[in-house]
């Protein structure tokens, strides 16, 4: 292979390559590794990195060690949000030295995020579950309890079920959009999707004023069901944060190259400091929670984490007592005009 291809190769990598001869100077540094180290090729080659401090001394003991025992030398680095994978081979060749350096920051945030999603979705489930254990040791222990208190305990183990059951079926849901598939992509009208989840929604709140406003002819490529559960999250997040009966308008319109699904509510409306964590999972806004409303803070991220498969986005703008419009939009595919 020529100097020129193998250069090439080197400057087209991802992992951070320096070479070093056998003299601890540097003679190389490809484009990743000046933009993970974040230094300009001119401070580095011709360098011996002697006297640097931070990730570069570390980079420099590695290098002396293996130019001394000859022997690859792996570690890891991390620094505040940074994390690096260093690998030092001896360069053979050159008597020299070779480090390799690889940004994991990325996947590390992922397996953060995931560890402190598994610790919340515990915390969330023990809650239910440690209430239910209770008043069913309440009946077993005292028997003789009157029919009424018996009622009470019993309707509260059946509320308390039901949202066990609805944080159960969440934490599915959000699995589920994981594994989903571009084979269930398909044109979906969006004013079919409204006219569908209005008639769900209107089957288990029949006191809710629903009108729907918008072009008849949006397509997006959608998988139905998933577009159905977004729809459907944000609407019933606007019959339960709006005083009964609630007043809700669905509008579809196209902007641009994006079709556009608002959904707008006159309900109790979400507090400014709050606005930008709400798509967060398990985030519940504060008031709302103590002011008797119980959710488990992981329907506005199902919506953002369908609406992110569809290429899409979601946004939202609210007043306090005033109401709310949250907006999804996606690509659109055609219009009939
Ligand atoms: P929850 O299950 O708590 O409703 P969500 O993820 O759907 O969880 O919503 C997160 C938080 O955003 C809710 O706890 C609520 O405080 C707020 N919120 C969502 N939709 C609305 C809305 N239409 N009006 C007012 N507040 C809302």
């Amino acid at each position: 292979m020529s100097r020129a291809i193998s250069q090439e190769i080197l400057e087209s990598m991802d992992t951070g390559v320096l070479a070093f001869d056998r003299t601890g100077i540097m003679v190389f540094a490809n484009a990743a590794a000046c933009q993970i180290l974040h230094v300009s090729p001119e401070d580095l080659v011709g360098s011996s990195l002697t006297g640097s401090e931070g990730i570069l001394a570390r980079c420099h003991e590695m290098i002396q060690q293996v130019l001394r025992t000859f022997e690859p030398s792996i570690q890891t680095w991390q620094e505040r949000q940074m994390y690096l994978d260093l690998s030092v081979k001896p360069w053979k060749e050159r008597e020299g030295a070779i480090l390799f350096i690889q940004d994991k920051t990325a996947q590390r945030g992922l397996l953060e995020r995931d560890k402190q999603f598994i610790a919340n979705a515990s915390h969330e489930l023990r809650t239910p579950i440690t209430i239910i254990q209770g008043f069913a040791e309440t009946l077993c222990s005292y028997p003789k309890l009157s029919p009424g208190t018996v009622g009470d305990i019993s309707e509260k183990i059946a509320r308390t079920s039901k949202r066990l059951e609805n944080l159960v079926q969440s934490l599915l849901t959000l699995s589920k959009i994981d594994h989903f598939s571009e084979e269930k992509l398909r044109e979906v009208g969006l004013i079919e999707i409204a006219h569908h989840c209005k008639h769900l929604v209107l089957s288990s709140h029949p006191e809710a004023r629903i009108t729907i406003f918008g072009s008849p002819d949006l397509f997006i490529r959608a998988d139905p069901q998933l577009l159905d559960l977004a729809v459907m999250n944000l609407l019933e997040n606007a019959i339960k944060y709006s005083l009964s009966p609630a007043n809700l308008r669905i509008e579809i319109h196209q902007r641009a190259q994006n079709a556009l699904i608002e959904v707008r509510d006159q309900g109790i409306g979400i507090p400014a400091i709050d606005l930008p964590s709400i798509f967060d999972r398990f985030y519940k806004v504060d008031r709302q929670q103590s002011s008797g409303i119980k959710g488990v803070g992981l329907g506005l991220s199902i919506v953002k984490e369908i609406v992110k498969k569809h290429q899409g986005s979601v946004s939202v703008s609210s007043q306090v007592n005033v109401g709310s419009v949250f907006t999804i939009s996606f690509p659109v595919v055609k219009k009939i005009v």
